[in-house]
């Protein structure tokens, strides 16, 4: 039962936050998930949970993402959803920091990665018959300055840019893709800051830069994700979904 209920699902940077607690919801609705991720955090999301099958994988490598889908279709009878989510944060450099070697590493996992998941992911689904849903992870650093690093801004407004460009590229193939925008949420990559801000007595200063004056948790990701991959978001397409408790636009 559930809303994936027999549907085969690839999740990358499955190892930890975001990725983690969607590939978790995923398998609690039915869907056989393909946890990807280059760490061992990979086979904890696994652990103890029915329908999620670990694997190692560097998502931003043509080889691994091609392995992947292959794995998906062997193991789990075909591939009908990709959350396209691994990314890495570079931390907070000034622009005269960063290197031509910074820029390039960070975007071959935050902008290729998405690109090579949708094209070899796309490809499956065509060869199938059976046209799915992919999903990518942006983030509102995307949408304006300030939230990220130079070159993680411009990834993932590349990220934004790519769903809509390959939504219109697809057209006609019923494969729907989109993103999804997540405000400040506290995972392994937000840690350091969430760390900092508690040992300066602070930390719950840190989500109070939004309306509902919270950070956010991992599923509050995967819900709208779920959503973006469902059957539900049927005639969604091309989008960009914000899910930052208002942080974007006020
Ligand atoms: P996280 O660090 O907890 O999880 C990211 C996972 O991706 C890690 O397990 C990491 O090992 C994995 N990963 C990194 N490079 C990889 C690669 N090449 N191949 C496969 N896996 C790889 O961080 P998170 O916050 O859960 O990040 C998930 C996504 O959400 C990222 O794309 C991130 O940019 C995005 N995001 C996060 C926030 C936030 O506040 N946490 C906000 C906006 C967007």
């Amino acid at each position: 039962a559930g809303r994936f209920a027999g549907k085969s699902v690839l999740v990358t940077g499955a190892g930890s936050g975001i990725g983690r607690a969607t590939a978790r919801l995923f398998a609690s609705e039915g869907a056989k998930v393909l946890a990807v991720d280059v760490t061992d955090g990979v086979e904890e999301t696994a652990a103890g949970h029915d329908g999620i099958f670990a694997m190692r994988g560097d998502a931003g490598s043509e080889a691994d993402v091609t392995a992947m889908i292959a794995a998906a279709i062997e193991k789990q009878g075909g591939i009908d959803v990709i959350f396209a989510n691994a990314g890495i944060s570079g931390g907070l450099p000034g622009i005269l920091d960063q290197s031509v070697e910074d820029w390039q590493a960070l975007l071959q996992v935050n902008l290729i990665g998405p690109f090579l998941a949708i094209k070899h992911g796309a490809k499956a689904m065509l060869d199938a018959g059976k046209p799915g849903a992919i999903v990518c992870t942006a983030s509102v650093a995307g949408l304006r300055a300030g939230a990220g690093g130079p070159a993680y801004s411009a990834s993932k407004a590349g990220v934004i840019n790519l769903v809509q460009t390959a939504a219109q590229q697809l057209s006609g193939s019923g494969i729907r893709v989109n993103a999804v925008c997540p405000g400040l949420i506290e995972t392994g990559m937000t840690q350091p800051f969430y760390d900092l801000a508690r040992a300066k007595g602070k930390g719950d200063q840190l989500g109070m830069l939004n309306p509902l004056k919270r950070g956010g948790e991992p599923i509050e990701i995967a819900t709208a994700v779920a959503f973006l991959a469902s059957d539900e978001a049927s005639y969604v397409n091309g989008h960009a979904l914000v899910v930052d408790a208002g942080l974007s636009s006020s």
